[in-house]
């Protein structure tokens, strides 16, 4: 059984995925899966700032577009998921 992530609590980017239903894919990758995989979180472990913009994957995601640029990047997510 898959621990989730431990930053669920204190991730600015968490609440975005749960509001849009096509970053599902994002929440089971990363957060609800492989979250040491995920750059958000490598930067918190270690202490860095994380950029708020900062997706798993290490891309940015335009907040002014956020639905749209995360529903974009998800098939990459899903793709990369069956690897
Ligand atoms: S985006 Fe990354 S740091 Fe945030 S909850 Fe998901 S796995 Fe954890």
């Amino acid at each position: 059984m898959r621990m989730p992530c431990t930053h669920l609590e204190s991730c600015e980017l968490f609440p975005t995925f749960t509001l849009h239903a096509t970053a599902r894919i994002w929440q089971i990758r990363f957060c609800e899966g492989d979250f040491a995989r995920c750059e958000r979180y490598k930067l918190a472990v270690i202490g860095k700032p994380v950029p708020r913009t900062l997706l798993p994957n290490g891309k940015s995601l335009d907040l002014a577009g956020a639905a749209p640029a995360i529903a974009a990047a998800a098939p990459a997510v899903a793709a990369a998921a069956k690897k």
